[in-house]
């Protein structure tokens, strides 16, 4: 058994390349340069200086002292929070721009719901100079002014989708019909471990950084680079593939993946979709998603935007259904009360997406001398306002 992709760009039964015939010069064209371009020492080397001089990493690995005494175990915080732009999504970016750049491309497209991965994208097109189209939905759009002001800030042009509900959906079909339409200078940043083969796995590869550095931290700190357990939250899951990579296959560590459960996972106002989902196709790859009898997709609920999807990265699919993860659900109040926690106890306001990783210690004891590390996947700075509406600050 392998939890890794297989070469045919299937994790057990799912992923794979479900995409229209017009798209799949494009795909094909990635799919076969992909690990070849990321082998190169060139890319290699340049990867590395920018994560270290652009992004700030290694990012550190920090023991919570306070949080360990309080839930009785230790406690280690991966703190993706402090990337340059608050999360760790631009470890991917960075990566697909310098595969894009490689390619020959000069034109940048992406898609975005909340805003977030529009911001990554934005930001490595002002860092290349390259061209950067951002589609969101147009609900969106008047739902997450500041992101859509940063992105034009950083000289994005931001499109609306004003089809169907006018949400991430929509903005992903605007994408791919460009896409289609700009098959030779255009490049399609994909900000999670979703789509078509071969992104699950190239995504997967560019946030592996994260485990890739919580080996050797873990070792000078504990002396061991294995934790017992690994606790990351899944939206579409690549702030989990990073953070659980290298350990994939080492199941001494156990893998824990968080998912919104909304209001309750059967309230009807949920995302968690590993309970909820069935085998259906996405976003072109086979996977778990939230869909009615006939097969539509539901619309998935969270009050944080990041989780806020109705299916998961084929990866995930897999680890859920081999049982290598273990599937927790946290409910939008649990989220909220260990964000608050987490403020007080270390000095830390994490992301709302993160804040459903906290909730874990209240649903599950661990032992005493069990090393547990929580990928602290974002910082609050954006979600401040949910924070104040929600404890009435
Ligand atoms: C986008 C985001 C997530 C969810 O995306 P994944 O691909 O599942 O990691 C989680 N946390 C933060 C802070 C985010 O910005």
């Amino acid at each position: 058994m392998t939890y890794n992709i297989n070469d045919k760009g299937y994790y057990g039964e799912f992923g794979g390349a479900y995409i229209p015939e017009m798209l799949y010069p494009n795909v094909e064209e990635l799919r076969q340069n992909y690990l070849k371009i990321m082998a190169e020492p060139s890319f290699k080397e340049e990867f590395d200086q920018l994560l270290k001089d652009y992004v700030g990493r290694p990012s550190p690995l920090y023991f919570a002292k306070r949080l360990s005494e309080k839930y009785n175990t230790k406690i280690y915080l991966k703190r993706e929070d402090l990337n340059h732009t608050g999360a760790h999504k631009v470890n991917n970016t960075i990566g697909q721009i310098l595969m894009a750049q490689r390619l020959g491309k000069t034109r940048i497209i992406a898609e975005t719901g909340a805003g977030q991965h529009g911001v990554a994208t934005a930001t490595v097109c002002a860092l290349m100079g390259m061209e950067c189209i951002v589609y969101m939905g147009e609900i969106d759009i008047a739902r997450q002014a500041p992101n859509v002001a940063r992105m034009k800030m950083l000289g994005a042009k931001v499109v609306p989708a004003t089809s169907g509900s006018k949400t991430l959906k929509d903005a992903t079909n605007e994408a791919i019909r460009d896409w289609i339409n700009n098959p030779v200078d255009t490049h399609y940043i994909i900000g999670s471990v979703v789509g078509p083969h071969p992104y699950p796995d190239m995504v997967a590869r560019f946030q592996a950084v994260v485990s890739e550095e919580i080996k050797w931290q873990l070792k000078e700190k504990e002396g061991t680079e294995k934790p017992d357990y690994v606790i990351a939250c899944v939206g579409g899951g690549s702030n989990a593939a990073g953070a659980y990579y290298h350990y994939l296959e080492d199941t001494d560590v156990k893998l824990i993946a968080v998912e919104a459960a909304g209001k309750g996972v059967h309230s009807g106002e949920s995302a968690a979709t590993s309970v909820l989902g069935k085998e259906g196709i996405i976003h072109g790859s086979k996977t778990l998603l939230m869909q009615t009898k006939d097969g539509q997709i539901t619309e998935p609920y969270s009050i944080s935007a990041g989780l806020d999807y109705p299916g998961v990265g084929p990866m995930h699919a897999h680890l859920y259904k081999t049982g290598r993860a273990e599937f927790v659900a946290i409910t939008d109040d649990e989220a909220m009360s260990s964000g608050l926690e987490l403020s007080a106890l270390e000095g830390i306001i994490p992301a709302i997406e993160t804040s459903h990783s906290l909730a874990v210690f209240e649903q599950k004891t661990f032992k005493p001398d069990d090393i547990v590390i929580v990928n602290l996947s974002g910082r609050g700075d954006k979600d401040l306002q949910n924070y104040i509406d929600y404890f009435k600050l």
